[in-house]
């Protein structure tokens, strides 16, 4: 099953759902409750469903990690310290998708 938005093949199955809890607890840590709440309707757009099962919480999802950490990307670039962090915490780049490229080239803007 390959991801509704990238159409790459969902090799490492961790859906918007459990990704968002983590990053929402990150954001709330940070001191960011509108960020988070940004997040709530991020996530709630990606939440299609899907074949692939999800490895943490075995609900079906349709878009892969890396898709959905590229929208927590958009959302936290403002924010360079946000960004760098995000950087450390969330890398799912797949190795051929250039995220963390692009993340530290928002950094050197
Ligand atoms: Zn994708
Ligand atoms: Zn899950």
């Amino acid at each position: 099953m390959n991801c509704a938005l990238c159409d790459e093949v969902i090799t490492n199955p961790l859906c918007p759902c459990c990704l968002h809890e983590e990053v929402r607890q990150w954001l709330l840590e940070e001191g960011h409750e509108r960020l988070a709440a940004a997040l709530d309707a991020i996530t709630s757009s990606l939440v299609k469903g899907g074949q692939t099962r999800c490895l943490m919480c075995s609900g079906p999802m349709g878009v892969c990690a890396y898709c959905y950490t590229r929208d927590v990307l958009e959302l936290v670039r403002h924010d360079k310290r946000l960004l760098e962090r995000n950087i450390e915490y969330f890398n799912f780049d797949l190795g051929h998708l250039g995220w963390e490229r692009e993340a530290r080239a928002y950094l050197d803007e």
